[in-house]
């Protein structure tokens, strides 16, 4: 078939839009940043000209003129045949990508209260994008519907069932479509199939979780009822003491100054008071950086033990696989991280690491390494325009 497929994804304050032809070939991809504020702007990847938003743009008006900059590149002269949206909460109702009506509608504003950061705003993307294409076919694609198959001893809290019962308290974990994306890459490299292949997936980028993925099932992750859980992150914290919330709470803060601290002063951030960017840190820790020397170890730690607490779900391991921004280029963080798990027989060829993985399968595993270690550069976008085209059309390419 021919036509093309148009990738949204909101946050907060900025909104990416991608384009695919039907064989599934990015076309164009496009970023508008600062949404709400007075210098917003929007660009296109690989074109010099910055598109000037107007004052505090909404994202409506930075997709009218995203989408309006790719019809000034000849690429979008007819709709699209189908717009997938990244949404990041499904809850338990959706399992799958989910083709956009009424009732879908509804229910992912029901599941606003799991997210209430993240749903609302991919909601007013899809809002934005069916009055400007009201006839073209709208897709959900939920980053914790690859979670669905999680079992119940994985995705259980510890508390009264009653939370969960009523409020839908436990774990659902997040980042699906990185997750999905890498079982399947990681069985193709490894020439089997995704449905007999067992990998421990590490996304690491500005958010981080870690996924034990069992014959092509999510059966453990270290995101919760909320992306904060986990690991060290950019500006969030991971796993804390629970007993920390009434420790503030009695120091006289709120739960809006806690969640702040948490979510946007902690992690990478927080440790090493000067930045969330690994890249950044790891040129500071270069110059003897003392606190983003620190705030490089309890990283790469936190994940090493992760690593060690997601084998716990397998029966066996096709390849630790690391992938995101952090994952696909920091090789100091992959050879910190595989340093801390000698004892379960991880090595590591230092020339393949620093050259972040051989081209033609990632590998940067050593010789006599147990188990294999790949670089996979993640595709979410990708997964996303899938989705949207086989939700959209069934019986297509898909
Ligand atoms: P997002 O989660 O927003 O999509 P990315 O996956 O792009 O983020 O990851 C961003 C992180 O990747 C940042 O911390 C950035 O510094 C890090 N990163 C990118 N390139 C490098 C590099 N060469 N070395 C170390 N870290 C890097």
């Amino acid at each position: 078939m021919e036509g093309t497929i148009l990738t949204v994804n909101c946050g907060s304050s900025s909104l990416k839009v991608a384009l695919f032809d039907a064989q599934l070939q990015k076309l164009a991809s496009g970023l508008a940043e600062r949404l709400g504020k007075d210098d917003a702007f929007a660009t296109i990847k690989g074109r010099p000209d910055r598109i000037e938003l107007t004052a505090g743009a909404t994202h409506e008006s930075a997709l009218r003129a995203l989408v309006s900059a790719l019809q000034d590149c000849g690429l979008l002269d007819a709709p699209p045949v189908a717009i997938g949206h990244r949404v990041v909460h499904g809850g338990e109702t959706f399992r799958k990508a989910a083709l956009i009506d009424e009732d879908v509608l509804t229910a992912i504003e029901d599941c606003a209260n799991l997210a209430p950061l993240h749903n609302p705003v991919n909601l007013a993307g899809i809002r934005a994008t069916t009055n400007l294409f009201p006839d073209v076919p709208q897709v959900a694609v939920f980053d914790t519907a690859f979670h669905h198959t999680l079992p119940q001893k994985a995705y259980l809290y510890a508390v009264p069932q009653r939370l969960y019962r009523d409020w839908g308290v436990r774990r659902y974990g997040f980042h699906g479509t990185s997750h999905q994306f890498m079982a399947t890459e990681a069985a193709r490299l490894l020439g089997k199939t995704p449905a007999t292949t067992s990998i421990i997936s590490a996304h690491l980028g500005n958010g981080c979780s870690i996924t034990a993925i069992r014959d092509g099932n999510s059966v453990d992750t270290s995101m919760g009822l909320t992306p904060l859980e986990g690991l060290v992150m950019g500006t969030r914290s991971g796993d804390v003491d629970p007993g920390l919330f009434d420790f503030l709470a009695n120091k006289g803060m709120n739960a809006e100054e806690v969640h702040r601290i948490l979510n946007n002063e902690s992690g990478l951030l927080g440790l090493s008071g000067q930045t969330n960017d690994m890249r950044a840190l790891c040129e500071l820790a270069d110059h003897d950086h003392e606190p983003s020397r620190t705030a490089i170890d309890v990283f790469c730690f936190r994940l090493a033990r992760y690593i060690g607490a997601m084998m716990a779900s397998l029966n066996q391991l096709d390849a630790l696989v690391f992938t995101g921004g952090i994952g696909e280029n920091s090789s100091l963080v992959r050879k910190k991280t595989l340093a801390h798990l000698g004892l379960f027989g991880f090595t590591m060829d230092e020339e393949l690491n620093a050259h972040h993985g051989s081209i033609s399968d990632g590998q940067i595993e050593g010789a006599d390494s147990r188990f294999r270690v790949l670089v996979i550069p993640t595709n979410e976008e990708l997964v996303i325009a899938r989705e949207a085209l086989a939700s959209a059309t069934p019986g297509s390419a898909g």
